[in-house]
């Protein structure tokens, strides 16, 4: 075994000067004997960064979650069983990765899975997604007060059910728990924070919050894309549309506040919006699921 791998070292090395030592193998190995444990070192290094997978941490998920999305996330309700299950593992890899935490408020299990819905249902059309622009999810008592933001961009924004950090809360995103939890309650309302602040998210991907996530849409239907977000704005502020007013305010918030409506009310959003509809599934990778009739 040592031989052969002597041997093979040897031929590489040789290789390399561009000629053959096979002749005098044994005084040559014996001089290379540093290089040849430095050389064993390296192979070994490479060997372990190409091919060590660091093991997943899971996230912690109560006994009872399928009950819990079961009973407050439409978006599950809808899905069949072999897709909630994969839906319950991006929950739980999710979880493993994304930290909760309450300001002021306590953070309840149901809370916890919320937010973790949230994150998953958006991205539930690409199988490896993972959010790296995100460390940590603040969870406020109410909707909060921007002075008690230090950032000049908390200060800035004007949304205050939900903010994706900026500057020193960059990888923070801050929610406020009632609006999350209202965002799940009605299921008749095209309106979800969480998925809303998860969606600027993937929006910032591609660096710019500007309504056109160009990690997740093809070259092809970006012209498209922005033509149609111009003529539902103007829709908005003419008032000839049904979608929230907030949307009308930029294109960024124009993109969460359609999605919000398309993950919440896809049967409706497809019935009153068939172009932004098709152009949203193939920005999200899919058609949120509708088999099962929403419940007020
Ligand atoms: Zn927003």
């Amino acid at each position: 075994m040592i031989f052969i791998g002597q041997s093979i070292f040897v031929i590489l090395y040789a290789f390399t000067n561009g000629y053959l030592q096979l002749k005098c193998l044994h005084s040559f190995i014996r001089i290379n004997m540093d290089a040849y444990i430095v050389l064993l070192v390296i192979v070994v290094m490479v060997a372990v960064v190409l091919f060590y997978k660091k093991p997943q941490k899971r996230g912690f998920v109560p006994p009872n979650f399928r009950e819990l999305f079961q009973e407050h996330v439409s978006f599950y309700r809808a899905l069949n069983p072999e897709e909630k299950k994969r839906f319950e593992e991006k929950i739980i890899e999710f979880l493993g990765y994304i930290h909760i935490k309450g300001v002021k408020t306590e953070v309840e299990e149901l809370d916890r899975l919320l937010v973790a819905a949230s994150g998953v249902i958006p991205i539930f059309g690409f199988p490896e997604w993972k959010y790296y622009n995100l460390r940590e999810v603040l969870l406020y008592p109410y909707t909060f007060d921007h002075e008690e933001f230090l950032s000049e961009a908390a200060r800035n924004y004007s949304d205050t059910l939900g903010m994706v950090g900026n500057g020193p809360l960059q990888r923070v995103m801050i929610l406020s728990k009632p609006a999350l939890r209202i965002g799940f309650e009605n299921s008749m309302s095209t309106e979800n924070t969480g998925i809303h602040e998860f969606v600027h998210l993937l929006d910032k991907e591609d660096g710019a919050v500007d309504g056109l996530p160009e990690a997740l849409l093809k070259h092809q239907y970006a012209i498209p894309w922005i033509n149609l977000m111009n003529d539902n704005i103007v829709a908005i502020k003419e008032g000839r549309s049904d979608i929230n007013t907030y949307g009308a305010t930029n294109k960024a918030e124009f993109f969460a506040v359609v999605s919000e409506y398309f993950f919440k009310r896809p049967d409706l959003f497809r019935e009153n919006h068939g172009d932004l509809y098709d152009l949203m599934t193939r920005i999200f990778h899919q058609a949120p699921p509708t088999s099962l009739p929403h419940e007020s």
